[in-house]
């Protein structure tokens, strides 16, 4: 019998894995890092309950770390399997998990320079040399129609309009002659919004893995172009710096989308915008690369025009041009990872910017429980990095509209697009208060059998 067992994802946002079992065949979909408070973050230094070496596959809805940073750990606790991903999932990978072992690298190194690791010495969760051994059992699949990965298992992706290469998966499963369909949702994105295209409709499905990251909240209806707009003007008016946690890829395009926009239209000057980050990139190309992901109509000569970028960008990619930044004293925005604050050079900017009552922090993406992103936005006024106090005084912004998940509305929307009621959906991928919230809507709406599953719990998935 067919079996399903939730690693991760379950009364949080971060880590998502889940393990399919079949005919004696383990199929791992997603793999994603655990994020946000320390309880959550040291199951990353677990053992799985499972032995990573009897997996045989793994397949991934899409490249953030939340879904594929586990794998580097996977590999290195000894998995040796194929790892498929499509084309776009593929290549954000390859920038990803690099840059996410790097982080983790520089964090360790800074840690045992100044003496707060609790890790003597201070150790990565991963090198980089893993994260290439990860990418190395990388395999494509293609991004549209069938693609059988055994006997047991085969999967079509379904775009789910969250970031490039986004994808909810419908696995099919077969077993003793007869067929058991689940849809995992994936990360949903949002209907209308630029550059990304609408989550496209679900599958008939027997059984549902849901997200729920916004289960409980609708985004702001005004438009991101409006927002920004006031944002940037109050901020620079009073001669303030924008930092924005975010990462190089994802986010960060719809937001220079944005910008490139403002500034053409004449509504917003000319800022400087850096982009900080160990590997930052130019991602004009990786959208040329990967028409089909998004519904922006360019070519590479109308690319020079660059719609992707802000007109005065700079990127930042070693420790020392990072460094300079600091010695800029005009307004201009900061982008630099991670998103939720929780490490890497965005918190350098933070010492640096947050005791200046004129400069702004944009929070742009969901802050997870216990993460600094989230005590800002819950309007900490002391702020803890690298083992000191930090005086928040500067301006915390959240742009919901710039979201690139489904909120309340958006995921109920989705929902209503399945043929038949699935026989069972499990809300994964949602704090505890937002998957609460939207397994009573989606009850009082469709009146569906809606599991919250915990924490390494497993279900039989019957014919
Ligand atoms: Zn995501």
């Amino acid at each position: 019998m067919a079996r399903i067992t939730f690693l991760g994802a379950t009364g949080c946002v971060t880590g998502s894995k889940y393990l399919v079992e079949a005919d004696g065949k383990r199929l791992l979909v997603d793999c994603g890092l655990f994020q946000g408070n320390k309880e959550l973050r040291l199951r990353n230094w677990d053992r799985l309950p499972e032995d990573p070496a009897q997996f045989d596959w793994v397949v991934l809805t899409h490249a953030h770390l939340d879904h594929t940073g586990y794998l580097p750990r996977l590999v290195r606790n000894g998995f040796r399997g194929p790892i498929f991903a499509n084309p776009a999932t593929r290549e954000l990978c390859g920038i990803l998990l690099p840059d996410s072992a790097r982080l983790q690298e520089e964090d360790a190194a800074h840690a045992e320079e100044g003496g707060y690791s609790k890790h003597k010495p201070p150790l990565p969760l991963y090198t980089e040399e893993e994260a290439q051994a990860a990418l190395d059992r990388f395999q494509e699949m293609p991004r549209t129609g069938p693609f059988t990965i055994s006997p047991q298992f085969s999967v079509r992706q379904h775009d789910a309009g969250h970031i490039l290469g986004s994808a909810s998966l419908e696995l099919t499963i077969t077993e003793n002659g007869s067929s058991t369909v689940v849809l995992f949702s994936g990360d949903l994105g949002r209907y209308d919004q630029p550059i990304l295209k609408d989550p496209e409709p679900p599958p008939r499905a027997d059984f549902l893995l849901c997200e729920s990251t916004y289960g409980d909240r609708d985004h702001p209806t005004d438009s991101p172009f409006d927002a920004l707009t006031e944002v940037i003007s109050r901020v620079t008016k009073r001669g303030g710096m924008i930092v924005i946690p975010a990462f190089a890829v994802g986010r960060t395009q719809t937001l220079m989308y944005v910008l490139r926009q403002l500034e053409d239209a004449q509504r917003i000057p000319h800022l400087p915008v850096y982009i900080d980050s160990p590997m930052a990139i130019s991602v004009t190309d990786l959208y040329l690369r990967h028409h089909e992901d998004h519904d922006l109509q360019f070519s590479r000569e109308e690319s020079a025009g660059d719609p992707l970028n802000a007109h005065n960008v700079h990127l930042a990619r070693t420790a020392e041009e990072s460094k300079q930044l600091n010695n800029i004293n005009t307004p201009c925005i900061i982008i630099s990872a991670s998103g939720m604050a929780t490490g890497g050079r965005v918190l350098f900017h933070l010492v640096r910017r947050l005791p200046d009552p004129r400069n702004a922090v944009l929070l742009a993406g969901f802050q997870a429980e216990g993460t600094r992103g989230r005590a800002l936005l819950e309007g900490a006024k002391i702020l803890r990095i690298h083992g000191e106090d930090v005086l928040v005084r500067a301006e915390i912004i959240e742009l919901r509209q710039f979201s690139a998940h489904a909120g309340r509305a958006e995921i109920l929307r989705w929902l209503a697009g399945f043929p038949a009621p699935p026989r069972q959906t499990f809300l994964v991928h949602g704090e505890p208060a937002a998957a609460s919230t939207l397994q009573a809507a989606i009850q009082s709406h469709f009146g569906w059998l809606v599991t919250l599953p915990v924490y390494l719990q497993s279900y039989d998935l019957n014919t």
